[in-house]
């Protein structure tokens, strides 16, 4: 037995995932990059995928490719059919009420831009506000200063506690009769902090504003069921989530899209088109103007189908085992200064060490083999209110094990050794 599998093997005993099989899952975990064994602890930019998904993009294309919705052709019927099996796999997956609820996007970001645009952009003015937490990612940020520039509305920040973890308290006091919208973070990806959205999500109601989450952190680290947390429009990236890039979805109440003008115009957002008027399409179509990414719905599907299939608890349970053990180990390094300690975290830790910039390290550890990331996260706004430029970042996926904490931090030791002694 190699090294690599010695160690999945003892994992093994540790979690009660099946880790060995999960990691024969994904190829690329058997690469090595400068001759030492891959480990991947960059999950929270985007995670690794697994041959299903792989598989799947293979397979469209050498026997299904066509374009979908418009074609008579055997080829073109199939792969609208594998479309739409694909929603209704997402559809499941957030447990919305309604297929037609679910519009594929390009990822969070196009998602969030088109209800900044398309419900936002309309309904607002200058009474009236959007409030959003100081945890956001900037593309949770920047959509709704941009909607303010162009109505006139306000932008209204709740802010977080030295752990990282949102003031409900000075939420709740922020809200009042001008919010009209709330959009708020599920899983802060900058420090891996976990909203309390369920209770935002009624806090925002009775203050009769619209709300948005945005999952790109949560959709497989947290429990994920529109219904129950009863938001309004909920946004995740494939590329996250064990799936393809370039795809994503938004899941938003049928009502609330039906009432919405569309974003972009084009082709299959319309039933009509004429030189006077044109009549747009129903839901989700009127959102999903010209060619969408067709493969990568249905690698999408795939790795959703792959993640569900897992015992999801399990998944939990091991991801937390390996945080715990990271910050455990982290506590230890001399000038080691945590960012984000709040009180509930899925598997993301962020840090500074004192006397060493982020990005050398993240270049040193580069050399054994262990891909973090360091900067500011796509959170400025978060890495100012801990008065950091950024920060070294380790996030996890279920395929990490506990051994490779240990190899990251036996290598961070290390490191830090070399460029503070
Ligand atoms: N929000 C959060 C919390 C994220 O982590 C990310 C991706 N890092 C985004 C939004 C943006 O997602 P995407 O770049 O896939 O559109």
């Amino acid at each position: 037995m190699n090294t690599m599998n010695a160690n999945v093997a003892a994992s093994a005993a540790t979690s009660e995932l099946d880790l060995a099989r999960i990691r024969a899952d994904f190829p690329i975990l058997a690469r090595e990059i400068k001759g030492k064994p891959l480990i991947y602890v960059d999950n929270a930019a985007t995670t690794q995928k697994p041959r299903q998904v792989i598989e799947r993009l293979t397979h469209y294309y050498t026997h299904e490719n066509a374009n979908i919705h418009r074609g008579v052709h055997t080829l073109s019927g199939e792969a609208t059919a594998a479309y739409e099996d694909a929603r209704r796999c997402v559809q499941r997956f957030v447990n919305a009420a309604d297929e037609r609820e679910i519009v594929f996007t390009r990822g969070t970001t196009e998602a969030v831009n088109l209800v900044a645009q398309s419900w936002a952009r309309p309904q607002l003015g200058p009474d009236d506000e959007i409030l959003i937490t100081a945890l956001e990612h900037h593309s949770n940020i920047v959509p709704w200063q941009m909607v303010c520039e162009q109505t006139g509305a306000r932008l209204v920040v709740a802010p977080i506690d030295d752990d990282g973890a949102l003031l409900m308290d000075e939420f709740a006091a922020l809200l009042n009769e001008r919010t009209r919208l709330v959009a708020a973070v599920h899983v802060s990806n900058a420090l891996g902090t976990v909203n309390p959205v369920a209770e935002i999500v009624r806090l925002a109601h009775a203050a009769g504003a619209v709300v948005l989450l945005d999952g790109a952190q949560a959709s497989v680290h947290e429990p994920l069921d529109v219904q129950a947390l009863g938001c309004d429009f909920y946004a995740f990236s494939g590329h996250k989530a064990f799936g393809p890039t370039g795809v994503g979805v938004l899941y938003g109440r049928a009502a609330l899209l039906e009432a919405m003008p569309p974003w972009q115009g084009g082709g299959d957002m319309i039933k009509v088109v004429r030189f006077s008027h044109s009549e747009y399409n129903d839901i989700p179509y009127k959102f999903e103007a010209g060619t969408p990414n067709i493969a990568g719905g249905l690698g999408l599907a795939a790795a959703l189908d792959y993640f569900a299939a897992l015992d999801f608890d399990a998944v939990q349970r091991h991801e937390h085992a390996l945080l715990e053990a990271a910050t455990a180990r982290a506590h230890a390094v001399p000038g080691l200064r945590i960012i984000g300690s709040a009180a509930h975290k899925v598997g993301v830790l962020s840090f500074s060490i004192e006397g060493v910039h982020p990005q050398d390290l993240g270049t040193l550890l580069d050399h054994h083999g262990i891909a973090i990331r360091t900067g500011h996260h796509c959170a400025m706004p978060v890495m100012e209110r801990f008065g950091v430029p950024g920060t070294a970042r380790v996030s996890f996926a279920l395929y990490n094990t506990l051994e490779e904490v240990e190899q990251v931090f036996d290598a961070l030791e290390k490191v830090r050794t070399m460029l503070v002694d």
